[in-house]
């Protein structure tokens, strides 16, 4: 070959060579263009942060010929750095000695700094280190690639404290509503159906006007003094209005309701958040207070205005002896009822406090016995006949406070006297499946079927007694249920006693030793 020819050949050969080395420039550029779209179309993805850290890893160790990397993320609730993503079979050093710069002989990591997201780590096992290229192309993305890893965070926190407001507000037993700038609702939550008796969903879109059956005035086209307006338009918040809401049903519920303005929209009209809470059990208790305070008064003041009154006879009118002594009689009697009274005002109080039952005495107890004495305790002086007692079978002796049962009985006969229209009344007392059974009957006013729970909390008399202005503090039968239950035993009424009422005490038939092991004495504290 001549020389001119070799020479043609290697310059064919140089010109070859330039030309592979020019497109695998290309290509290599390609190719990271491409990566760079793949890697961007991965953080426009809106995946979780864990997952997207995943899909960029494997991207990126593609990308930079890598084998080994990891992704570390700064995250709630310290911020501490935390391995989400890792790639290749040995284990990732900690992240604080790659950002120190310790790593081993044979391993060459390149760390990149994820602003304050976190860092990332790729590396080649064996001795080829990540070339210049790629290592451009990290500093090129590593903005980008942040961005986005923060982007998911925030998502991901958004999202998790949008869960649980929604919880709260799912599960709030208060009705929270929101109206829109024209007053309608946009939002409820469960409890706000359910005090509008509305189905799910039926709510939004109504008026507040039909929601809190106002009457608007026609020129203003709401009511004259909505509240909703007020804050709709002022901007400023309101407590503490007082109304009553009436559901679909006809059902009505006390509430107080509070206004919140909230977001403005485009237009700068305000919205409004509502909670509306239900008062109907503290307006009950008020009234039942009420009523107490009314009946304790009238029950004090009467025995006082008559030892009064007795005393003053005798002082100004000296009556004869056997006339004083009926006077004094009636004294004793007097200050008798005064003092039971004041005893039960201790005893609720008490019971208020959940102590009623530590001062529970045990002994061994004859009901039979405890029955026939305050059937002749109640009835001394007393004008209607004795109550009639039937004992059935063999009544075993009770592990229980004497005192105490004494004073349950007391007031279901006196009860039983009191509500009874001057009808016989009978008790019966039976041992039955581990249980002495005691039945207290009348043939009186009897107790309305709504009310025969209710009449067991304190204070509560029923609406036959309170519309007959019977006297009574509706404290006898919250104290006896207490007592009765300290001993393990249920009172209550039978629901079907034909006419009248009849009280049921059941009490376990236990010995004095086995009532000392009582659940119910042990918990309240009860010194055996
Ligand atoms: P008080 O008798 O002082 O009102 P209680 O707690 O003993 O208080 O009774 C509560 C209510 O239960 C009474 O006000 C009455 O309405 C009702 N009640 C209790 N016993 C009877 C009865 N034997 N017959 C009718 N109503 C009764």
């Amino acid at each position: 070959m001549t020389p001119g020819i070799r020479r043609a050949e290697d310059d064919r050969d140089r010109e070859e060579a330039e030309h592979r080395r020019i497109f695998r420039e290309a290509q290599r550029a390609a190719d990271t263009i491409f990566s760079h779209y793949q890697l961007s179309q991965l953080l426009a993805s809106h995946a979780r942060s864990e997952s997207m850290a995943d899909a960029v890893l494997d991207e990126l160790l593609h990308v930079c010929d890598a084998d080994r990397g990891g992704i570390w993320l700064a995250q709630p609730p310290d911020a501490q750095l935390r391995l989400v993503a890792k790639a290749g079979e040995e284990p990732v050093p900690p992240a604080d000695a790659l950002r120190a710069g310790l790593q081993a002989d044979d391993e060459s990591w390149v760390v990149i700094e994820l602003e304050e997201v976190g860092i990332l780590a790729l590396a080649t096992t064996g001795t080829k280190p990540i070339d210049a290229s790629a290592g451009r192309f990290l500093s090129l993305v590593r903005h980008e690639l942040a961005g986005a890893l923060r982007s998911a965070q925030l998502r991901e926190t958004l999202e998790l404290e949008r869960t649980e407001l929604s919880a709260i507000i799912r599960n709030a037993s208060d009705a929270i509503l929101v109206f829109d700038a024209d007053r309608r609702v946009t939002r409820v939550n469960p409890a706000a159906e359910r005090l509008f008796g509305r189905g799910e969903g039926a709510l939004v879109g109504e008026r507040c006007a039909g929601l809190y059956a106002c009457e608007p005035v026609p020129v203003l086209g709401r009511c004259a003094r909505c509240p909703l307006t007020r804050v709709i338009e002022g901007g400023e918040p309101l407590d503490g209005d007082e109304r009553v809401i009436v559901a679909s049903n006809g059902e009505s519920t006390s509430v107080v309701a509070s206004y919140a303005p909230t977001s403005t929209t485009a237009d700068g009209r305000s919205r409004a958040v509502v909670i509306l809470r239900d008062t109907s059990e503290l307006a009950r208790l008020a009234e039942l207070r009420r009523g107490f305070l009314a009946s304790v008064s009238h029950e004090l003041r009467t025995p006082i205005a008559l030892i009064k009154g007795y005393v003053e006879t005798m002082l100004h009118l000296d009556p004869d002896p056997a006339a004083a002594r009926r006077y004094l009689e009636r004294i004793d009697g007097t200050t008798d009822r005064l003092g039971h009274l004041v005893e039960q005002i201790l005893d609720a109080t008490q019971l208020a406090a959940g102590q009623l039952v530590l001062d529970l005495d045990l002994d061994e107890v004859d009901l039979g016995d405890l029955v026939r004495e305050t059937i002749d305790q109640v009835s001394v002086g007393a004008r209607a006949p004795l109550p009639g007692l039937e004992i059935v079978g063999e009544i075993p002796l009770v592990g229980a406070d004497r005192a105490r049962l004494r004073q349950v009985l007391e007031n279901l006969l006196a009860n039983a006297r009191k509500y009874g229209d001057n009808s016989p009344i009978s008790v019966r007392l039976e041992a039955a499946h581990g249980m002495v059974e005691i039945r207290i009957s009348d043939r009186g006013i009897g107790i309305p079927a709504d009310e025969r729970e209710l009449i067991f909390e304190q204070f509560h008399r029923a609406r036959n007694v309170r519309e007959r202005g019977m006297p009574g503090s509706g404290l006898g039968l919250a104290i006896s249920r207490r007592i009765v239950e300290a001993h393990g035993g249920t009172l209550g009424f039978d629901p079907d006693p034909g006419a009248g009422a009849t009280a049921i005490l059941r009490l376990p038939a236990a010995s004095l030793a086995h009532a000392r092991g009582l659940p119910s004495l042990v918990a309240t504290g009860v010194e055996a």
